[in-house]
């Protein structure tokens, strides 16, 4: 969705309501396509004595692949962003802190997909203690159990066993 800010700009006190849909379907990311359904985009615009702010929530479900264990997973996620708009900047400090809307046209799709990467964890673990992969069978050690890494004793703590003995 594009958002005509002139009005926004020009009017103290002028408010645009936010609600709409971003579809993300074809949007690569995580090696795969995590958006199965659109991003709902819900929030508020308004000039407040001359300034002009955006407040939004994003919120949507990624079908997503565990790190650890390879299992499919499904997580939801929402988020809160805010931005002040300007229309131009007057230092190139300011850069970072504002979003500067050419010609009054704000691309709200693009700006939603920049603040849900930036918000996006690094790491998709189906769980906190996703146990993962055994390194030396490969089952998943979150559903079965193996001996494999019970066997590999520490050969330090081998020696230490002896000596109590
Ligand atoms: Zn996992
Ligand atoms: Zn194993």
């Amino acid at each position: 969705m594009v958002l005509d800010c002139k009005q926004l700009f020009d009017i103290p006190g002028e408010r645009v309501a936010i609600d709409c849909l971003l579809d993300l379907s074809d949007y690569e990311l995580f090696s795969g396509k995590p958006f199965a359904e659109p991003v709902q985009i819900k929030g508020i615009a308004e000039n407040r004595a001359g300034i002009v702010s955006l407040s939004m929530n994003c919120s949507f479900r990624l079908s997503l692949l565990c790190d650890r264990c390879l299992d499919a997973f499904e997580r939801q996620f929402s988020y809160d962003f805010s931005h002040v708009l300007v229309q131009s900047l007057h230092s190139e400090d300011d850069e970072y802190d504002y979003i500067v809307v050419e010609d009054n046209m704000l691309d709200l799709d693009d700006l939603a997909l920049s603040d849900i990467l930036l918000a996006l964890p690094v790491k998709n673990l189906c769980k906190e203690d996703c146990k993962g992969l055994c390194p030396v069978c490969g089952v998943n050690r979150n559903t079965e159990t193996c001996e494999c890494l019970k066997k590999q004793v520490d050969p330090r703590l081998e020696k230490l066993g002896e000596l109590l003995k």
